[in-house]
């Protein structure tokens, strides 16, 4: 199948998943995650409608879509893979929002990157809900330590928390994550009513109904829309 097939299928199945689950239809935004794969590929994504991509590794990213988004001023890039803090000032300037800040101390260098006259920064807070994945915070104290430094960097903008679900075909420990997700994201707000976390990043090929059912905003998809990865 093609790029545009897969789009068009997945597309559907969000639909179909939202109806089913009683939520909006639209209130998942598609997050084509293009890694490993070329800039042809993503530009075929671009000529099926897809508008946000995401990317995990700044040293592939910049150079795959530096010129797909001075092109496209419609296009948006997310940052999703760990970031080190001495790649920071070059993914600010490419991309809409860093969904992996997962330390206090990466929070401390985008916010040194990112000031009025050079761009805003959206960002989410990447929790650690699995063992597997190496990243995210896995204390809440620490999360509510980075939001309260929030306050000062003006032009950095949280828009909520995001995760990877444990590796596992067992549903319930899959929807278990999600769901303590969507539980953090809701006691943040009451903490922090200033900050906006509307945005719950979770579900991947393989758990996306999953998360949609159990309020994700945000699904990140990459194998079922361009193939495996080499
Ligand atoms: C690779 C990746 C995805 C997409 O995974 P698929 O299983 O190919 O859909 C989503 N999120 C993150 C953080 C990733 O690194």
């Amino acid at each position: 199948m093609s790029i545009r097939d897969n789009l068009e299928l997945i597309r559907e199945e969000i639909a179909r998943t939202e109806a089913l689950a009683g939520r909006p239809a639209g209130s998942v935004t598609l997050v084509a995650v293009s890694k490993f794969h070329p800039v042809s590929s993503v530009l075929e994504a671009v000529k099926a409608g897809q508008t946000v991509f995401g990317e995990n590794r700044v040293q592939e990213a910049v150079p795959k879509f530096q010129e797909v988004l001075s092109n496209s001023p419609e296009i948006s890039l997310h940052l999703i893979g760990s970031l080190q803090r001495n790649k920071v000032r070059q993914i600010v300037p490419l991309a809409a929002c860093i969904e992996s800040v997962d330390r206090i101390e990466l929070l401390r260098e985008i916010g040194k990157h990112t000031t009025a006259s050079v761009k805003h920064m959206s960002i989410l807070f990447e929790i650690r809900t699995g063992e597997e994945s190496k990243s995210g915070y896995t204390s809440e104290d620490d999360l509510f330590r980075s939001l309260d430094l929030l306050c000062e960097y003006p032009f950095v903008h949280c828009r909520g928390l995001m995760t990877l679900a444990p590796q596992t075909d067992n549903e319930s420990t899959i929807a278990g994550s999600f769901s303590y997700m969507r539980r953090l994201g809701e006691a943040c707000s009451v903490r922090y009513p200033e900050l906006d976390f509307s945005v719950l990043s979770m579900g991947m090929s393989s758990d996306y109904k999953i998360a949609i059912r159990e309020g994700s905003t945000e699904v990140r998809i990459g194998t079922a829309i361009f193939g495996e990865r080499r």
